[in-house]
């Protein structure tokens, strides 16, 4: 029986940037199926809710006929069981993110030893790039073109009052 491998790619994507479409593009072509799945986290301060991150993920991800936006509340490994799913999906950008990362992965595999979590590594060029860079650097008037999908950019604008 040939099934399909449905890959996980769980974040806050608040908002999503170019560095997390690398990742997506990158998983995509190497699982049959991508999930990436929006993290509603109560007790972070989000600038964008839940269904504005959904959107401009799903537009950031069109190209992408294999990629599905979804969200999920709780422990990561109760919705991997949900949507049957032994594959999650992470970026790494600098030595900074490994120890957190690993930290993470470990205790997933503790919570659900069938899941594994699979790392990819970022385009040099995104290694810098973060969700929380990119809005502050909005934020006080910097360019982040280029940086985040031009549906992020205008959406940013919007959400800021201003065009940088
Ligand atoms: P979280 O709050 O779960 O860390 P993020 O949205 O910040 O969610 O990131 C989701 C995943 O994408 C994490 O594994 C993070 O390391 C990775 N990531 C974030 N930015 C980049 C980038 N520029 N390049 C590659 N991976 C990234």
């Amino acid at each position: 029986m040939n099934q399909k491998t449905l890959a996980v790619y769980p974040g806050s994507f608040d908002p999503i940037t170019n560095g997390h479409v690398y990742i997506a593009e990158r998983a995509a072509a190497i699982f049959d199926e991508l999930t990436v799945s929006i993290l509603y986290n109560e007790h972070k301060n989000a600038t964008f809710s839940v269904d504005e991150r959904i959107d401009m993920a799903r537009e950031a991800l069109k190209h992408l006929p294999n990629v599905k936006v979804d969200s999920f509340q709780g422990l990561l490994v109760d919705y991997m069981r949900q949507v049957k799913s032994r594959v999650i999906i992470r970026g790494l950008r600098a030595m900074s993110d490994f120890e957190y990362e690993f930290q993470i992965a470990l205790m997933n595999r503790q919570l659900a030893p069938e899941v594994e979590t699979f790392f990819i590594v970022t385009d040099p060029k995104y290694s810098y790039v973060s969700s929380s860079g990119v809005r502050e650097v909005f934020h006080f008037g910097g360019t982040v073109q280029g940086l985040v999908p031009d549906c992020v950019f205008k959406k940013l604008s919007e959400k800021f009052n201003i065009k940088n």
